[in-house]
């Protein structure tokens, strides 16, 4: 048998009585029956208000926060969240709906992304959104439908910086991308802009995502100010908005520090200082959506059967990478590592064994914890991966194999 792999700290903000976790001010098996089904997403409200406030206590109140749909649409959390931040950054048609369907003004609408149809820009425009520039095709096209609407359509350029945010997730800006338009062609763009049926409303510098190293996000920050401010000489008037992206990652695996954002908050002072006096009257903006609602939810899921293989214990359970692709270690990971996986009906367990835990599919892909130390469990015990608020249920391949889809409740 190989060794045990490191176990995690059961490190949880989420409270537990008599050996069972609390969610909702309930216990996870009387949750689940409140739920009616496994396997479940969970969000939870109070955690999504603290963790915005706590980004309010550290960022300068100048600075304002958008949150980025991508990370978890669900409807509920969305509109909790649209009553939290300054504004919402939507990056599909779907996305756009559930934006809308929010009290948030249209004007603190942005949104993003390659690839927008015509009928999404003509949407957008008709909804009086902020679209994020992405090529120069992107701009024709807008003025040709704005024009046809008889509407002047509001964008911000996204540029293509000539760096990157190091040490991050992952990599979305520096070299070719096809994301936004090279720092260097933008000048020529902002020319082109100024002829076109749309209205110049500010840049949008996105470098990365995903980072724990306060240090790479502040000097990833200080070369978007200087870029945006380079490029500010060349529009047809100062920008109303600078949106320096966002990039605030979450601790995931063990060994991983959460990212202490005071010092982030520090240097932002000074650029909203520098700002205050360059341009007068430009705002500043952040953009995330891991950070903010990524450790306010747990994904349950309920074991079905347990079985010993040559020695090794399996707990199999009724869902796995279908709902839950990122800890199954299939999105993106490079070296598959455990997420932070507790039995949530034996917090207090007076025997561990190392385990392994599979989801339902015919595929070794569907795995949720490989070998670790975890509470003796047995059928019917509940599962709690952590830190699976962002980028859970809609970042995996529900159809896969053909089970339910889960429910997601907010609590
Ligand atoms: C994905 C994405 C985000 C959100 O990233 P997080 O890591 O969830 O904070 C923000 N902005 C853009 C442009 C993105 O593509």
């Amino acid at each position: 048998m190989k060794p045990a792999k490191p176990v995690h700290a059961t490190q949880t903000q989420f409270a537990v009585i008599d050996g069972e976790l609390q969610l909702g001010g309930m216990s996870i098996r009387r949750l689940a029956q409140r739920v009616g089904s496994t396997p479940f997403f969970v969000y939870d409200r109070q955690a999504l208000t603290a963790r915005v406030a706590h980004v309010r206590a550290h960022l300068p109140q100048q600075v304002l926060l958008h949150y980025s749909l991508k990370a978890n649409p669900m409807p509920a959390v969305v509109q909790h969240m649209a009553g939290l931040v300054d504004g919402l950054d939507v990056a599909s048609g779907g996305e756009l709906k559930i934006a809308l369907d929010t009290p948030t003004a249209a004007a603190k609408i942005n949104f993003t992304g390659p690839g927008k149809t015509d009928a999404e820009l003509a949407q957008a425009i008709a909804a009086g959104i902020v679209i994020n520039l992405e090529s120069s095709g992107e701009l024709r096209r807008i003025d040709r439908l704005a024009q046809a609407c008889g509407i002047q359509a509001s964008v911000m350029v996204r540029v293509n910086p000539d760096f990157e945010l190091k040490s991050s997730g992952m990599k979305m800006a520096g070299g070719a991308k096809q994301f936004g338009v090279d720092a260097e062609l933008v000048p020529a763009l902002l020319k082109e802009l100024a002829t076109a049926h749309v209205h110049f409303h500010g840049f949008q510098i996105y470098s990365g995502s995903q980072n724990l190293k306060a240090e790479a996000i502040i000097e990833a920050q200080a070369k978007t100010f200087e870029l945006a401010l380079q490029l500010s000489g060349h529009a047809p008037h100062a920008p109303q908005l600078i949106n320096i992206g966002g990039g605030f990652g979450i601790p995931y695996f063990p060994g991983e520090l959460p990212l202490d954002i005071a010092p982030i908050g520090q240097h932002l002072h000074h650029w909203v200082a520098q700002l205050a006096t360059r341009m007068p009257g430009t705002r500043i903006a952040t953009e995330m959506g891991r950070y903010l609602v990524g450790e306010a939810g747990v994904y349950i899921t309920r074991v079905v059967d347990r079985k010993i293989s040559r020695g090794q214990v399996f707990l199999i359970t009724d869902g796995g990478m279908n709902h839950h692709l990122a800890a199954s270690g299939n999105l993106g990971q490079v070296i598959r590592k455990n997420y932070p996986v507790v039995i949530a009906t034996k917090m207090y367990p007076d025997v561990t064994e190392v385990t392994s835990i599979t989801g339902p599919l015919c595929t070794p892909l569907d795995l949720l914890a490989d070998q670790m130390a975890l509470a003796q469990a047995d059928r019917d015990d509940l599962v709690a991966v952590f830190q699976s608020g962002a980028y859970g249920l809609t970042a995996s391949p529900n159809d896969f194999l053909g089970h339910a889809r889960p429910l997601e409740i907010l609590v």
